[in-house]
């Protein structure tokens, strides 16, 4: 037997290493069975070169658990190590990786994965473990076992060992802390999540774990729509089936292959939250996809394999990796084409799939500008006409109407009214998806200037007003009708800082619809995202109303008829009004809804009274 000294200044290493990987010790099992399936591999090399031979019924990695010795043992029948081979590369060169971590890492606080990158592979064993024990034998002829082992410190013990099949058996001495690792039901999720996809066969207590292949490694043409659902059930088990797909094979000038998945979208979708997960070489590393992909393509689901990425390095490195660069712009360029091709093949089920890619093309042309140039084409809104149609074509076809103007409406229910008054003078109108195209709006404005977007709630354009049956005669006091009846409305409702307008709109049927100046409104928008607990008062400041009555409209004829009898009857109709139009238009604050059912109650009491008073004759 043999004792040494780890070759290592300092002496508290595995401490540092136990702290520092404290948030995902999971990764001891990772570590250890891809070390396992490197074994393998480098053993089927040597096979290959005709160095070595073996029946590959034999090869396969257990994972075993004793409960009652406390242990979890890998073992596996990969190339095997002999005594100098375990000196060299556990003892001296790990350590030697253990040592560079440290001097690098040790001021730094992020808890990002280091580990394999850094050949701390085997060691991350001591997160969960006080002592560590390696039984192996080597593929060489003639070759003597070897064991190993270390408690943690800085001493470790080697000595012939006893094995008698090629291979390698680690035995982990599981900490009290880390008793979890000892169930098998954890060790299985931790297998599934990061071995599932690893080549060796793979077994926990006799079990195998992993049967799949990885369909990202077969060739597009040999793959089905239904082995790319089947895969798409393998790696997203209980999610809804997927839209369609695309299948990543690149070679230069990165390595990289991988299927992304368009999903449905759900309500209750977590934009920070990726869904595709990162390995290399088979192995899964991480599902934190922030720094390679752009936001709106972490909305995909799938799998990108690539031993190209730095998966292992420090996060704000990844940053300007330029491989990682390329590789966010490669697959942004893929999706684009995938959805151009879907659009022009099958316009139908594109438009069908709209609702869920909708949000990957909008946000996408938002914050990649070479994706909105991509996306344009295809970034689509529904008009009047229940028709899809590109700000592009829309713009081409009211270039006589309403140039340089695009009129939407951010919701087709609560602006019906409105709505009918642009539909009767012939106006398109496009429905916003108010959520992301507000956003949306703003972009596009500064890239097709001078173009502008209008709510049709935002302006009064001459488009909706019907001149003919504006009367614009003045009376003796040199004012028109309108303007009486505006100077009556403002006086009943008594409210300094909203003006009124009495209008004659294009159609009857509206009476009333609040205006607020498009820019006002948008920069109202801001402030409530931007500060969602501002005072109601303080927001209105930002967009002040307009009362825009509509003299067409008999109610408000009848209010202005009514005023010449019973002045205070035509002051609580316009006070309803006013009310209504605002519970109409989602304008009326929380804080006021109770005053106006008690007004509408005492209103409705008032109506019911007279007509029990008057029966009918
Ligand atoms: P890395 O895998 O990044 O090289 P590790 O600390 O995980 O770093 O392993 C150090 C070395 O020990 C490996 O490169 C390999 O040569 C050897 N080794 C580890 N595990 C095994 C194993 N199961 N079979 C054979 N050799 C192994």
């Amino acid at each position: 037997m043999s004792t040494g000294q780890l070759k290592i200044h300092s002496e508290n290493i595995l401490p540092i290493i136990k702290k520092w990987l404290y948030s995902e010790k999971d990764i001891f099992v990772r570590e250890l069975v891809s070390n396992a399936c490197d074994a393998i591999k480098k053993l089927k090399i040597l096979r290959d070169q005709g160095l070595a031979d073996y029946e590959d019924e034999g090869i396969r990695i257990d994972i075993r658990i004793d409960k009652e010795k406390r242990t979890l043992t890998f073992s596996d029948t990969g190339i095997g190590m002999t005594a100098e081979e375990v000196e060299k590369y556990i003892a001296q060169l790990a350590f030697s990786g253990a040592e560079e971590f440290v001097e690098k890492y040790q001021s730094d606080k992020s808890e990002d994965q280091v580990i394999g990158h850094f050949g701390l592979g085997f060691y991350s064993a001591y997160m969960v473990s006080s002592l560590v024990s390696i039984s192996t034998l080597s593929y060489q002829k003639d070759a003597s076992a070897a064991n190993w082992s270390c408690d943690g410190s800085s001493e470790y013990s080697l000595e012939n060992g006893e094995k008698e099949e090629r291979g390698t058996e680690i035995t982990l001495h599981i900490t009290d802390e880390e008793e979890e690792f000892l169930e098998e039901a954890r060790l299985r999720e931790i297998l599934n999540k990061y071995c599932l996809f690893l080549e060796a066969p793979i077994y926990l207590n006799d079990e195998r774990i992993n049967e799949t292949e990885p369909l990202w490694l077969k060739a597009p043409s040999e793959c089905t729509d239904e082995d790319y659902l089947q895969f798409y059930r393998k790696l997203h088990p209980f999610k809804e089936e997927p839209l369609f797909w695309i299948h990543l094979n690149v070679d230069y000038p990165f390595n990289l292959k991988g299927i992304l998945y368009f999903p449905r979208m759900r309500r209750d979708i977590d934009l920070n939250r990726c869904e595709i997960g990162l390995y290399c070489n088979r192995v899964f590393v991480s599902d934190n996809c922030k720094e390679i992909l752009p936001e709106y393509l972490m909305m995909l689901h799938g799998a990108i394999d690539s031993p190209d990425i730095p998966l292992n390095v420090s996060r704000s490195y990844l940053q300007v990796d330029r491989t990682v660069r390329q590789v966010g712009q490669h697959i942004s360029k893929k999706v684009a084409d995938r959805l151009k091709s879907l659009h022009r093949s099958d316009k139908e089920k594109f438009l069908e799939s709209w609702k869920n890619v909708e949000l990957i093309v909008k946000l996408g042309a938002i914050q990649d500008e070479k994706f909105y140039e991509k996306v344009k084409e295809i970034l689509l809104w529904k008009n009047t006409d229940s028709e899809w149609t590109t700000i592009e074509d829309y713009l081409e076809r009211n270039k006589d109407k309403n140039s340089d103007t695009v009129f939407y409406s951010g919701d087709e229910k609560l602006q019906s009214a409105l709505l009918e008054t642009y539909k009767s003078k012939g106006i398109e109108v496009l429905y916003t998806n108010p959520w992301i195209d507000n956003h949306l709006i703003q972009y596009l404005e500064g890239k097709l200037s001078p173009v502008k977007f209008k709510r049709v709630d935002g302006s009064l354009d001459d488009s909706i007003l019907d001149k003919d049956r504006e009367n614009t005669v003045l009376d003796s006091e040199g004012k028109t009708q309108s303007a009486h009846l505006a100077e009556l409305i403002k006086g009943h409702l008594g409210k300094e800082q909203v003006e009124v307008e009495a209008k004659s709109l294009a159609s009857d049927q509206l009476p009333a619809f609040i205006m607020i100046d498009e820019d006002q409104r948008r920069m109202r928008e801001y402030m409530m995202s931007s500060n969602p607990d501002m005072a109601p008062e303080m927001l209105s400041a930002f967009a002040k109303q307009t009362f825009v009555v509509n003299t067409n409209n008999s109610l408000v004829q009848s209010i202005q008829d009514l005023n010449k009898t019973d002045p205070a009857i035509a002051k609580e109709l316009s006070e309803q009004l006013y009310d209504l139009t605002l519970l109409s238009q989602r304008e009326m604050d929380v804080n006021a809804l109770g005053t106006y059912v008690s007004k509408s109650t005492a209103l409705l009491e008032q109506l019911a009274q007279k007509l029990v008073s008057k029966p009918a004759s």
